[in-house]
């Protein structure tokens, strides 16, 4: 399954920070998905829970924010959004143009529990 893959990986990138952080646990994750990244948002969310499972992770809340493509044109070098399915120039309607943005997965903000409250 290609989401829980994903997910692992995103999961290890999460777990990484939480412990640079000296995290006790994770309480939220916040990604950008765009259109042409060929991950579907809602099997990412059933994939997360398997993920993270038994990972500092486990507890926290997944926050899928999707992101539009964007297109830069070759004919008027405008810069626009674009439907997935439909790559044209939002400026002159041309279909020469070079996707710039919308193809990406980003980890955009972990929320950590950390220990503030020393003395073990
Ligand atoms: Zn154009």
């Amino acid at each position: 399954m290609h989401e829980l893959a994903i997910c692992q990986a995103l999961i290890e990138q999460v777990e990484r920070v939480a412990r640079q952080n000296d995290a006790r646990r994770v309480i939220s994750i916040v990604i950008t998905v765009g259109p042409l990244s060929g991950v579907e948002p809602q099997l990412l969310e059933h994939a997360y829970p398997l993920a993270a499972a038994g990972t500092l992770a486990e507890q926290a809340t997944l926050e899928i924010e999707t992101v539009p493509v964007r297109v830069r044109c070759r004919s008027c070098s405008a810069e626009t959004d674009a439907s997935a399915n439909r790559l044209l120039c939002g400026a002159c309607g041309d279909w020469k143009v070079d996707v710039i943005g919308g193809e990406e997965m980003i980890l955009k903000r972990v929320e950590l529990e950390t220990s503030t409250s020393a003395v073990h």
